[in-house]
């Protein structure tokens, strides 16, 4: 249920972090990643993933690992 960040391809610019309507950006130790538990891609709040517009270096993406969400 959720997009990740390709950890070798952000910059670190820290322009997801705030737009994430669930606070599900954080960064740790200068890395940053989602919460995959917290991330509900962007359903409900907007027509499309906030993060994955705004970031710049285009390294945000579907986890694969999970089940897309689906909300309630
Ligand atoms: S897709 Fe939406 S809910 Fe998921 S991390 Fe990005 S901004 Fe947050
Ligand atoms: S917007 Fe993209 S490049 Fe910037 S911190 Fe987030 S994932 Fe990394």
């Amino acid at each position: 249920m959720a997009y990740k960040i390709i950890a070798s391809q952000c910059t670190a610019c820290a322009a997801c972090e705030s737009v994430c309507p669930n606070l599900a950006i954080n960064e740790k130790g200068g890395v940053f990643a989602i919460t995959a538990s917290k991330c509900t891609e962007c359903v409900g709040h907007f027509d499309e993933a906030q993060c994955v517009i705004d970031c710049p270096a285009d390294c945000i993406v579907i986890d694969k690992a999970v089940p897309r969400y689906a909300a309630a």
